[in-house]
């Protein structure tokens, strides 16, 4: 077919299930487990329809001034887009584009070479140390632009706020994306160093901590520079990102921070003592910082007990990859959907010969 010559090829990212079966066990793609504030709820209901015939606000301003508010920066040092993704997407078209390569570790989020093949990016992976941690050195080479996320996934391993400047402040002449999806679960954000570098974007998204993977919202703090260089290029390619209803009830999520605080501590109880009974039962963890966990066992090999949870339908993460296909990602559930993942791994080990 002659057409076909003239069409962009590209390798897509793969993301987790999404399983129709509601009575599954859904640990593979680092939803939260609760319910969104009910504050956002309730604002839902009083969402009159009629306004959809209009166009959203292109600069999604309701959610922009809340996100400023928050996070204690001017809304023009704030963007927001449809997912942590569109941002991060938007944001490899926008900053990375050098002759140089961009870096970013071998084992971290799987779409940063697909969002590089797509743009026409080129890349280097920089092989995280045998712990997992990355190696300050590997950043301080001639570069196109620099990003990784804090805490990596699917590793969950945090790197210090320290790590994070002197990077930062070495490579004055590219933009470090630090991308802090998962964040809030028990990390130091990097976020105060954007007032001080004006080379530095932070990605944060509302999928994970605010229990709104289904609303699409994330967002990027940085100089006002870069969020307007940021702006230029979205308004090039799509005006009318964010829907109306995820601009109003982004807005009234960032409001209920009680909530926010209350769901993220029970992840991270949660986190904590699921990780304590998998060591129990012979499995070694990272310490991960975020809502999952990324653990290998001794004895059994991941890709077995990535197969055998499912056929009980529990759906959890692994991946045929150099360096990680011994391991598996574990989100945190909640306490009774960890029971059941506890409960059956008991039994599986109990029961297979050679362990
Ligand atoms: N960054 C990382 C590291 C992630 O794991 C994810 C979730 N797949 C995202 C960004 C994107 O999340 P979202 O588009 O839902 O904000």
């Amino acid at each position: 077919m002659g057409f076909e010559q003239n069409i962009r090829r590209v390798e897509p990212y793969v993301a987790g299930e999404q399983p129709e079966d509601k009575d599954i066990v859904k640990l593979n793609t680092n939803e939260c487990p609760y319910p969104p504030s009910p504050a956002l709820i309730r604002r839902a209901e009083q969402l009159s329809m009629q306004q959809l015939r209009l166009y959203p606000d292109m600069n999604a301003g309701k959610l922009v001034d809340a996100l400023a508010a928050y996070y204690q920066v001017r809304p023009s040092q704030v963007f927001a887009g449809v997912g942590s993704d569109d941002v991060l997407s938007l944001s490899f078209m926008t900053f990375f584009h050098s002759d140089r390569p961009v870096l970013f570790p071998d084992v971290t989020y799987s779409f940063y070479d697909v969002w590089a093949q797509l743009h026409g990016i080129p890349y280097e992976l920089c092989p995280l140390d045998e712990n997992f941690c990355i190696r300050r050195e590997d950043y301080l080479r001639p570069n196109g632009g620099i990003i990784f996320p804090n805490p990596n996934a699917p590793t969950g391993i945090l790197e210090s706020v320290d790590t994070i400047e002197e990077i930062v402040r070495k490579n004055q002449d590219s933009v470090v994306i630090i991308d802090e999806a998962y964040i809030d679960f028990g990390g130091e954000s990097a976020l105060p160093l954007v007032d001080r570098y004006e080379n530095l974007l932070i990605v944060q998204t509302f999928s994970k901590s605010r229990a709104l993977a289904g609303l699409r919202i994330g967002f990027a703090i940085g100089s006002e520079k870069l969020i307007g260089y940021l702006k230029d290029v979205k308004f090039s390619f799509n005006s009318y990102t964010l829907n109306l209803p995820s601009i109003e009830l982004g807005a009234a999520a960032v409001a209920d921070d009680a909530y926010f605080r209350e769901t993220v501590n029970k992840i991270i109880r949660t986190r904590e003592r699921t990780g304590a009974e998998l060591a129990q039962l012979g499995f070694s963890l990272t310490d991960s910082r975020a809502n999952f966990l990324f653990v290998s066992h001794e004895s059994v090999p991941a890709a077995e007990l990535f197969a055998a949870l499912r056929q009980n339908r529990i759906y959890v993460r692994h991946w045929n990859r150099p360096r990680i296909d011994n391991h598996l990602r574990i989100t945190v559930g909640t306490d009774e959907q960890m029971e059941r993942l506890l409960a059956f791994l008991k039994n599986y080990l109990k029961n297979r010969k050679g362990v």
